[in-house]
């Protein structure tokens, strides 16, 4: 600090030929500067400039953010996804599906009982990541499809960014790569696999360990046969799953005395609930008692079960059925119309609108995965979508650190400041714009190691939104780590967005 204090004060740089003048006891001096002191004074000038700003305010973690006008007057009928979206897990959730995927890989796929000594290891991975099932490589995208490098992993090892480069040739990926190509005359199937769902985090931590497992017991494996063991594994689990929740749910499910509340709301203004889950009934019902009451069936208008997402939004021809839950199966009489009280199962979204009455911008319907849940509805039938995404109270709680807005603040500085000087060829120069590309590099991994330590931010890679958000940005029109964070708003509220900021718009005022 008082080395930056020292060469800034009383200098002032005329001309790029560094010269300066000293006034000093009425005497003119005239000094000749170095490319390199006078890139230090910049460093130094620059570093001041950002220690006297003011930090940002906190962000509120409990906000809810706007991707696009919303005014809640126009709402008349409010849908909800359950998993994730009312009910939110607490951690056994994860290590209970991890667990029970890794006896199913032993029993039914016959892997190596060592395995059973593989432990879940929490918080290796987040959601939104890209599985490339042909490389075997577990990493992070941005919305241009750029590799985010330093979170690129085979196994729990992380893979070097030459290693990367010498994989892909490039650092962009071809959007036939990671999303297939149908356009094709035979259709190419994507290489990638896009983890977009909170239920895959426990999938990806058996992919990891067990790849890893194999990589050091130099056991060969073939990337997508792993995967679709894992996934498999995981997945068929969830029956029982279903099971062991139902009957513990206080072990399972997180407690939200708010939901009661919220529900109260919004039938005390005359709105429409309804329900449509991929769970089966037992599951949904033991966790509802529990988060909002015995009575919870009385709020909603509408309760779907077994839909099948995003079947239920993309299909026409599935029949809506009455299910029996004391039979624990469906009856096969056609469903002509939608009553309260009873429970209903599979179908489509055209059944429920057409039943209802209920469609288009008057239905707000809430869910956590951006493409089962929200985007059809808002691509296809127009309805106004809400996204919860759990994550985001860990995300904003660390945006409000001291540290990260300092650290974030400085990185935004720094960079600027490379911009400005990269002119500069002098040998000497050089030397001085390394270092400070290394004191970049430094700042960029700090600030994304604090979200987690693989694989960053679930909303964004160095400088750009990730593969993930842009996903999320452009089906929800707003997002929020809760659902009942809705109840700091009232039911007429409007939810204004921000004017984002252009790239050319940076210096402007009025953006
Ligand atoms: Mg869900």
């Amino acid at each position: 600090m008082s080395r930056c204090m020292n060469l800034v004060g009383g200098i002032k740089i005329l001309n790029r030929n560094f010269f300066v003048k000293i006034e000093a006891s009425n005497v003119f001096l005239k000094k000749t500067y170095s490319t390199r002191e006078l890139l230090k004074e910049a460093y130094c000038r620059t570093k001041l400039k950002c220690r006297s700003k003011k930090l940002p305010q906190d962000v509120n973690p409990k906000g809810v953010f706007a991707c696009n006008e919303l005014d809640l007057t126009e709402v008349k009928v409010y849908g909800f996804d359950y998993d994730y979206t009312l009910a939110h897990y607490k951690p056994t959730l994860e290590h209970l599906l991890y667990n029970l995927g890794r006896e199913i890989l032993l029993e039914k796929y016959n892997y190596p009982a060592e395995i059973l000594n593989l432990e879940y290891k929490p918080n290796f991975a987040v959601r939104g990541l890209h599985y490339d099932i042909e490389k075997g490589l577990l990493l992070k995208l941005d919305s241009f499809l750029q590799i985010q490098f330093g979170a690129v992993y085979r196994g729990l090892t992380p893979v070097t960014t030459e290693e990367v480069l010498k994989l892909y040739k490039n650092r962009i990926i071809p959007i036939a790569y990671v999303e297939g190509d149908m356009r094709a005359h035979k259709a190419n199937r994507a290489k990638m696999v896009h983890l977009a769902d909170l239920f895959s985090v426990p999938e990806m931590g058996l992919l990891c360990n067990v790849a890893e497992y194999f990589i050091k017991n130099h056991i060969d494996y073939h990337p997508e046969i792993l995967f679709l063991d894992v996934k498999n594994s995981v997945q068929s689990c969830h029956p029982i799953m279903h099971k062991i929740v139902a009957q513990n749910v206080e072990e399972f499910i997180r407690p939200n005395p708010s939901l009661r509340k919220y529900f109260q709301m919004l039938q005390d203004c005359n709105k429409k609930l309804f329900l449509v889950t991929n769970s089966p009934f037992h599951f949904v019902n033991a966790g509802m008692e529990m988060l909002v009451g015995h009575d919870w069936r009385d709020y909603f208008d509408v309760v779907i079960v077994n839909a099948n997402k995003p079947k239920f939004f993309t299909e026409v021809s599935r029949p809506i059925r009455v299910f029996d839950k004391n039979a624990n199966t469906h009856i096969w009489e056609k469903v002509t119309a939608l009553q309260k009280g009873i429970i209903y199962y599979e179908g489509t979204v055209k059944q429920l609108q057409d039943l209802t009455g209920w469609s288009g911008h008057q239905v707000l319907y809430f869910g956590d995965h951006p493409y089962s849940d929200l985007a059809d509805v808002t691509l296809e039938h127009g309805w106004r979508t809400g996204a919860i995404i759990n994550e985001l109270t860990h995300e904003i709680n660390t945006l409000n650190t001291q540290s990260f807005k300092e650290n974030a603040n400085w990185l935004q500085m720094l960079t600027q400041l490379i911009e400005d000087h990269q002119d500069y060829k002098e040998p000497e120069a050089m030397e001085v714009m390394s270092q400070w590309m290394a004191e970049r590099d430094f700042l960029r991994n700090e600030i994304k190691a604090v979200f987690n330590p693989q694989f960053g931010s679930v909303f964004r890679t160095y400088h750009n939104p990730t593969y993930f958000s842009r996903r999320l940005f452009r089906f929800a029109d707003i997002y929020t780590s809760n659902i009942t964070n809705l109840l700091d708003y009232t039911l007429t509220h409007t939810f204004y967005p921000r004017r984002g900021v252009m790239p050319h718009e940076y210096g402007s005022y009025f953006v």
